[in-house]
């Protein structure tokens, strides 16, 4: 985990944009107390993408919240440029988990709420809302209401919606989910060109969306960060760990019974497996190289439910 305020990037000393410095918060209700996050610490350098992994319930979206400043940490401290964010920050964009877009209003509407209530519609913003319509490719919707569009689209708008400000970071969370295929491929086109001149924060449970965008990756679970580094440095730590084999479908029922599968399809007389597995599986099975989706199965075995059998 980084713990520097201060990082050397080509001989230079750059500060962090965004501190985060022990945070902890747990939910009181009354049911009782839920820890969602605890000694939660990171920085993050301008320009950079990081991108918030881990399933359902391990504290993203709290993390996000805390971020944007829409919840206060009982435990640490989170510093923009040595000040803490506050609701409406316009330093930062925030593209909600559900979009809240308002059918009764088009969706040229829907872009500039934020500037109408804020009363700032000024002619450089309006001038700046009609680039985003632009790069957007949201110009044919400009009547349309949100129904008419499709989850991609309505992305798209959330997006709109969060550089409002042209805000130094970009909090997305769970961008993706929802969306088809080849909506989730333009949005990763998007965010990556997102990227340049701002920090992106992105959650996701989603791995395949930014294995190859995503500068920095933290895998949190149960409240914690429990790996933070590049995709490649987090992959080292199941390095020797991934094989491929194919096996008769018999064996194939043990080896699935005993091991972490992470991809499996039927051959022509057999099965091709892919597992994690401390020892070789088979006799004859062979290294591969781990990806991220080999170590997010790995990693959050027991909460997916990917636990080998034990009998
Ligand atoms: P994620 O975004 O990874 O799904 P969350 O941050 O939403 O995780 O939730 C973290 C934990 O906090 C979970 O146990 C969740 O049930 C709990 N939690 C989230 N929001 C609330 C809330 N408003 N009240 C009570 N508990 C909550």
């Amino acid at each position: 985990m980084q713990n520097f305020t201060h990082v050397s990037c080509g001989g230079i000393f750059m500060k962090p944009l965004l501190e985060i410095r022990d945070v902890s918060l747990s939910y009181h209700t009354v049911s009782g107390e839920t820890k969602a996050l605890s000694n939660i610490s990171f920085n993050l350098m301008p320009s950079e993408f990081l991108a918030v992994v881990g399933p359902s319930g391990c504290g993203k979206s709290t993390l996000l919240n805390l971020i944007c400043g829409m919840l206060l940490a009982e435990e640490g401290t989170i510093l923009m440029n040595g000040i803490p964010p506050s609701p409406g920050d316009p330093r930062i964009g925030y593209m909600l988990q559900k979009d809240h877009l308002l059918e009764w209003r088009t969706i040229y509407q829907n872009v500039i709420l934020g500037l109408e209530i804020r009363n700032e519609k000024t002619p450089e913003k309006l001038a700046y809302i009609e680039e985003m319509i632009d790069t957007y490719g949201l110009d044919k919707f400009r009547t349309a209401r949100p129904s008419q569009l499709s989850g991609g689209m309505r992305q798209r708008i959330g997006i709109a919606q969060a550089l409002i400000n042209d805000p130094k970071i970009l909090v997305l969370d769970e961008p993706t989910s929802g969306l088809d295929p080849a909506e989730r491929a333009k949005f990763r086109n998007i965010i990556g060109g997102l990227s340049k001149n701002r920090i992106i924060l992105l959650s996701t449970h989603i791995v395949s969306d930014i294995e190859y965008i995503a500068d920095r990756i933290v895998l949190m679970k149960n409240g914690e960060v429990s790996l933070e580094g590049a995709a490649e440095s987090i992959c080292g730590s199941i390095s020797g760990m991934v094989w491929e084999c194919a096996v008769a479908q018999a064996e194939a029922d043990e080896l699935i019974a005993e091991h972490v599968v992470t991809n499996l399809h039927n051959t022509h007389g057999g099965v091709a497996l892919r597992i994690v597995s401390e020892a070789r599986p088979t006799a004859d099975a062979v290294c591969a190289e781990p990806k991220l989706e080999d170590l997010y199965l790995y990693h959050f075995r027991r909460e997916l439910g990917n636990e080998p059998y034990k009998a």
